[in-house]
């Protein structure tokens, strides 16, 4: 079976599929550059529950978890089927790592989720299921959950932690778009691809202390929590790559990094 990486994609706001751009362009040919996997197990920023979780959803509805935004976004939906198996497996794998996973019956593609593969996957036709995370239990805990799953990338599994590099939506509207972005953001996410290449994962692990305006580039963790998931599953020797880098709104990371 082929092995299969690790990713961290950022998701940008919901309306990543209507707008024209170079991170929706990235996105679209990025599926067809991979190696094709049996399954998808997706960690995305949006779901956040107090004990790790997994879903066996059989048919994972499209969950459109956002308000304001145009009627079209509401139209679309992700009808990939659901990966049950594959949740089991995980629960087997984070259970064996002291990681107890709950299994919940239904719970669908938040857009987190389906954003991503709706742009890599057109087709949906890759069996996908996701896996919460837990924003209170930091980077170390995500790290672990990554490498307790690492086993399932020999599997056939991509694993696919989707949040976003920088994400202050306070921040968004304050600047011009079309410029470069501001220093404390450019600078936060320097910091975090030299350490990441580098592999500084004690540094990484650490960033809310050690990283250049961390805090004011997350306000809250949840969307940066999903990268260590990625790093995690990645083979620590193994320097990632970064496959895409940019700004949206100014102010977003759009980064997408590859752990192998
Ligand atoms: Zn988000």
């Amino acid at each position: 079976m082929n092995r299969q990486p690790a990713l961290f994609v950022s998701h940008g706001a919901p309306t990543l599929p209507l707008e024209p751009g170079p991170t929706r362009g990235f996105l679209a040919e990025l599926g067809a550059r991979l190696e094709r996997p049996q399954a998808i197990l997706m960690i995305s920023a949006h779901w956040e529950t107090e004990a790790p979780a997994a879903s066996i959803a059989v048919q994972p509805a499209t969950i459109h978890d956002f308000r304001g935004f145009p009627e079209a976004l509401y139209q679309m939906r992700y009808a990939a089927p659901g990966a049950p198996e594959l949740a089991q497996r995980a629960r087997q794998l984070l259970g064996a790592a002291g990681l107890a996973a709950a299994a919940v019956p239904d719970r669908g593609l938040d857009h987190g989720a389906w954003v991503p593969l709706l742009l890599m996957y057109p087709e949906a036709n890759i069996p996908v299921t996701q896996l919460a995370i837990q924003s209170h239990l930091g980077p170390e805990h995500h790290r672990r959950l990554g490498e307790a799953l690492r086993p399932l990338r020999d599997e056939g599994v991509l694993i696919i932690g989707s949040g976003s590099i920088t994400h202050n939506l306070r921040e968004v509207g304050r600047h011009d778009y079309a410029a470069s972005p501001p220093a404390w953001v450019s600078e936060f996410n320097d910091w975090v691809a030299a350490a990441l290449v580098a592999g500084h994962t004690a540094e990484l692990l650490d960033y809310r202390q050690r990283a250049p305006h961390a805090a004011h580039n997350h306000p809250t963790a949840e969307h940066l929590l999903p990268l260590f998931v990625a790093l995690g599953a990645g083979t620590p020797e193994v320097p990632p790559q970064r496959l895409h880098a940019g700004y949206t709104y100014g102010v977003l990371g759009m980064d997408v990094w590859r752990f192998d």
